[in-house]
This record gives C-alpha cells, sequence and structure tokens, in this order.
C-alpha cells in the first residue's frame, strides 16, 4: 500500500493532545488538518501551533523557511468535511464513548478506505471505540503521550476487528511523526499506563502504612531510583482527581483487581480539593518554592580509615558493597572473623534470607538487608536494617530503618558505613524492600504480569516505561540488574506480612531466570 496519503494527516480535537500531534506532523513534514467543533478551541490551537513552530527555530530545529512551509501545511476548521482526501485521521476529542462512535460512523464516509483510522483514547477500549463502526477493521488505537512533541513514543493498539493492513499503517505513521512504536493489547491501560500503575499505587500504600513520608519517598525515587521525579510530585502535576479517576477505572474495569485498588488517602484528599499544583496544594503546597526541597549531596567516597567490615551475601548488593567497601577505605574480613568478633560492623546482605544471629564471644554490630522480611523478623533485636536494590551504579541513597531495640551503635556505625561508601542515608519504617525496594518489585511484577498477559513484548515494556514516562530504565532491565530473586524475596516478604493478593507473584516470576525467557 502507498505511503503517500499518510502525508495528509487529519486530527480532530484542538486541545492538549490535537495540537502536539498536528505540531508534531507539520515538523515532520506531513500536512495537518485540525478539526475541532469549537471555534474557540480552533482558535487556541491555531496560536499555540505557530508559537511552538516559532520556538522550534528559536531552538535551532528548524529554519525560518521551514517554519514558514509548515505554517502553510496547517488547515483548521470546525468542518469534519474538510478532512476529505486524508490518508488517515486521529481522533483526540474528549474521552466519551458516545461522541467518539458518532465521529468514527462520520469518518468512515468521509476518508473512505484506505485511510486509516486512529483514535488516541488513554482509557476506553479500542474495540470498545471501534464497535458498531461501519468498517471496524480500519479504526486502530494511537496512543501518543503529553507533550506529544517532546514525548518520542507512540502505542499502537490493535482493536479486536483492527485489519493487519490497518496496525501496519499506524506504525507507518507513527514512524513518519518520529515515534518510536510499540504495540500493546487492547487491555486496561494499554501497556504504558498500565505499567505506570505501581508507581504512585505503591507510594501511595507506603505513605498510608506511615513507612516513609511523601517527601521522603519522592526523594528515595529520584535519589536512589534516579527517578526524575517522585511519585507525589508527579500525581500533583496530573492532577489528583485525574489520577484518582484512572484508579478508579483501572479498578472497575478489572473487576477489583487487588494490585489496582484505588487509594483512600488519595480520595480523601481529592474530597478536601487538593487537585495538585492546579489548585495550589496537592500533596505538596505550591504557594512557594518550599514544596521540593532541595535534595541532599551525597558525601564523598571515602573515610573507611581501615576499619574491617564483612559483607554476607551472594547477591548484586553484596557485590557491590564488596566494590565500594575497599574503594571507601574499608578492609574487608570474612564472615567467621566477623563471628569471632573482629568486624567493626557485619553488613548482612543477603536477599533471600537473613543469615542466622552470630553466636561469639563478641557479637558484632550488625546491619540487615530487609529484603525477604521487615527487620522486626530477622530475630536480630539489637541490628539496623538496610535496604539497596541493584544495580547501584547511580544510586546515591540508602534506606535503614530501625527498631525500638536497635542498638544506637548499630545506627551509628551503619550510618558512618554507608556515608562513607557515598550514600545520603535515610531513615524509613520498617518492611520488606522499605521503600524503593517494594516500587521496583512491584514495577517488575506488574511487567511480569503484563507479558503473561501478552499486553506487550518485554522489549517494548522497556522502551513503552523509559521513553513514555522517561523512568531511568525499564521494569525488564531492572529485574536483570537487581536480580529476579531479589524481586521474589520482597514480594513473598510483602505476600507473607500484608496477607494480600496485591503481593502474589506474576506466575512468569516464579521460577524465571528472566523476564525475557
Ligand atoms: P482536551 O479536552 O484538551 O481537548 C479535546 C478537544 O476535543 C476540545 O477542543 C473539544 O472542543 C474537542 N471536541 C470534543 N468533542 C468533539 C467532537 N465531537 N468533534 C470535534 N471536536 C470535539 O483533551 P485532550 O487532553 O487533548 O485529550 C484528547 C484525547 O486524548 C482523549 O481521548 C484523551 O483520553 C487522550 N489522551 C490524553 C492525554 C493527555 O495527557 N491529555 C494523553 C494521551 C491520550
Amino acid at each position: 500500500m502507498s505511503s503517500a496519503p499518510l502525508n495528509r494527516l487529519g486530527i480532530v480535537g484542538a486541545g492538549t493532545m490535537g495540537v502536539g500531534i498536528a505540531e508534531t506532523a507539520l515538523l515532520h513534514g506531513l500536512s495537518a488538518t485540525v478539526v475541532d467543533s469549537s471555534a474557540t478551541m480552533l482558535g487556541q490551537a491555531e496560536g499555540r501551533i505557530r508559537a511552538s513552530l516559532a520556538k522550534a527555530v528559536e531552538r535551532g530545529d528548524c529554519t525560518h523557511r521551514e517554519m514558514a512551509c509548515a505554517e502553510g501545511r496547517l488547515t483548521v476548521s470546525t468542518d469534519l468535511d474538510s478532512l476529505i482526501g486524508c490518508g488517515a485521521v486521529i481522533e483526540a476529542i474528549s474521552e466519551r464513548l458516545e461522541a467518539k462512535r458518532q465521529l468514527f460512523q462520520r469518518l468512515a464516509a468521509i476518508c473512505p478506505a484506505p485511510a486509516l483510522l486512529a483514535t488516541n483514547t488513554s482509557s476506553l477500549r479500542v474495540s470498545t471505540v471501534a464497535s458498531g463502526a461501519t468498517d471496524p477493521g480500519r479504526i486502530v488505537g494511537m496512543h501518543f503521550f503529553n507533550p506529544v512533541a517532546r514525548m518520542a513514543l507512540v502505542e499502537i493498539v490493535p482493536g479486536a476487528d483492527s485489519a493487519q493492513e490497518s496496525v501496519d499503517r499506524a506504525r507507518e505513521l507513527g514512524e513518519a511523526l518520529g515515534k518510536r512504536v510499540i504495540v500493546a493489547l487492547d487491555g486496561i491501560g494499554f501497556l504504558v499506563n498500565r505499567c505506570a500503575r505501581p508507581f504512585a499505587g505503591e507510594a501511595l500504600r507506603l505513605v498510608q502504612e506511615r513507612i516513609a513520608t511523601v517527601e521522603q519517598v519522592d526523594r528515595i525515587c529520584r535519589m536512589g531510583g534516579g527517578f526524575r521525579m517522585g511519585p507525589f510530585e508527579l500525581v500533583d502535576l496530573i492532577g489528583l482527581d485525574v489520577n484518582l479517576e484512572i484508579s478508579e477505572s483501572f479498578w472497575f474495569q478489572s473487576y477489583g483487581e487487588p494490585r489496582w485498588r484505588p487509594s483512600p488517602l488519595q480520595a480523601r484528599l481529592v474530597d478536601a480539593g487538593r487537585l495538585g499544583r492546579k489548585t495550589g496544594v496537592g500533596f505538596y503546597n505550591y504557594d512557594d518554592e518550599s514544596h521540593r526541597p532541595r535534595d541532599p549531596e551525597p558525601p564523598a567516597l571515602g573515610g573507611g580509615d581501615g576499619r574491617l567490615v564483612a559483607i554476607g551475601g551472594g547477591g548484586v548488593v553484596a557485590g557491590a558493597l564488596r566494590d565500594l567497601v575497599s574503594r571507601a577505605g574499608f578492609g574487608l574480613c570474612d564472615w567467621q572473623d566477623a563471628a569471632a568478633g573482629s568486624a567493626w560492623l557485619a553488613v548482612d546482605a543477603e536477599p533471600l534470607a537473613p543469615s542466622e544471629p552470630m553466636e561469639g564471644m563478641h557479637p558484632p554490630v550488625r546491619t540487615h538487608l530487609c529484603a525477604s522480611s521487615a527487620l522486626a523478623s530477622i530475630r536480630d533485636p539489637k541490628a539496623s536494617g538496610f535496604h539497596l536494590i541493584g544495580p547501584l551504579d547511580e544510586v546515591r541513597l540508602v534506606e535503614m530503618t530501625t527498631l525500638a531495640s536497635t542498638d544506637p551503635e548499630a545506627v551509628t556505625r551503619t550510618t558512618a558505613f554507608f556515608a562513607a561508601l557515598g550514600f545520603h542515608v535515610e531513615t524509613v519504617g520498617d518492611a520488606p524492600g522499605l521503600v524503593l525496594g517494594r516500587i521496583v518489585a512491584q514495577l517488575v511484577n506488574e511487567a511480569a504480569f503484563a507479558i503473561g498477559e501478552g499486553v506487550g513484548t518485554p522489549e517494548d515494556i522497556d522502551i513503552g516505561t523509559t521513553l513514555g514516562l522517561n523512568y531511568p530504565r525499564g521494569p525488564v532491565a531492572w529485574a536483570e540488574g537487581a536480580g529476579l530473586a531479589h524481586v521474589r524475596s520482597i514480594l513473598s516478604g510483602l505476600h507473607a506480612s500484608r496477607g494480600e493478593e496485591r503481593y502474589r507473584l506474576a506466575p512468569g516470576l516464579l521460577h524465571a531466570e528472566s523476564l525475557r525467557s
């Protein structure tokens, strides 16, 4: 099939997404005809598109001449008939099912086959939008991300009746718009939004359980996980009401999947009108700049002063710590020496099960990796707990936890140890995986469920979450970097301690070596 007709793109809906798609099309040499039922919206959209083309010139992304040509390829109209001759039309009107269905009925007549008809819906199933259409084979989901011009991804979502020819055409169009294309199953949240659910969902649970504060969770995600924004900053930006609506839609559409249970904490804030940035207050207060205190500068590596430490465990974290220990100037001793009392600090970094408490003449001061269980269940009442999840290359923060019975010396030495390794230490409540481990484990678990259900390939899941959500790495790569055993340990610990199906392991995670297999 010729690709030529795709050069004439129609867009219905001149809101946030329609404007972004039109701007992207123009910058990639396509013509764009934008239709909206509201002349006011169209006027504003035209102004926004022209302003952003001018900015592209300022940034050096195009020349004045190219901008003039791009402007010449833009048409705006309130009349759907102006779409006659378009090779593809992307619907980006408000998220109302009946309005979308009626629109596709009209589009089928205005733009006959082989024109592609695409919907940018984010929460309706493509099959539902296409059902009852004259020609459902031509309707495909093309889910763009906001802001469209900057987000390099589009999810192609075939509906139950979409023809393969239409899917191929949608891919061709996505690539012509300069996007990386992934293909997602027509299920709840498609691929990207589904795989993103645990980021905010687990963060809300952590705050609800008072494991950490909003500010701590965000800081831990930024400094410990490499996320550009913490989950609460992000929800404030999206809007708590919008995010709650998405959560409720997941919950209702899945008939009550426990992983997607909406948060009562969030509902309470929405009821109180605390909707995020748009109302000036959400999880943070936006009256001034204090809503995002500067992240602390982590200490410099060094200062071990030859003190002896023992690192127990065989996983990624133990390996990385052993490497850092010598670079920080500590001496390494083995576990038996530590049991005999020669270590300044014994670090149990085994993610699978904590080692037995050391009985010896001089039981050493200890800290445990809280992966398989919380510190409280480790049977070492004087120890402190910590959590790190690999890979540790960019990690600048370690989480620490204590019990009322923890030896103050364990706190002092653990803090000094991690500071010498170059980590900022954040003290949080006690639970398997602490904060970041729990969020990452649930991101990996959701990805494993999604792969098992055919929502997307492991490769597309990582592409989707990095390009669509700006995650530092995708869940599949994270599972590889952390080791699946570590992830399983956290989930099993949470499942056992919380007794909730929310933390059940995805079948594909049970025995696998990698999510790619
Ligand atoms: P918006 O509210 O900013 O714009 C919607 C536009 O559609 C308005 O200009 C409205 O006048 C127009 N409109 C409504 N009904 C119409 C009709 N029958 N015919 C012609 N025009 C009509 O909405 P948006 O945020 O741009 O979202 C549009 C679509 O994209 C929705 O389906 C949404 O779920 C999806 N989406 C949004 C985002 C996002 O971040 N905003 C991201 C991905 C997908």
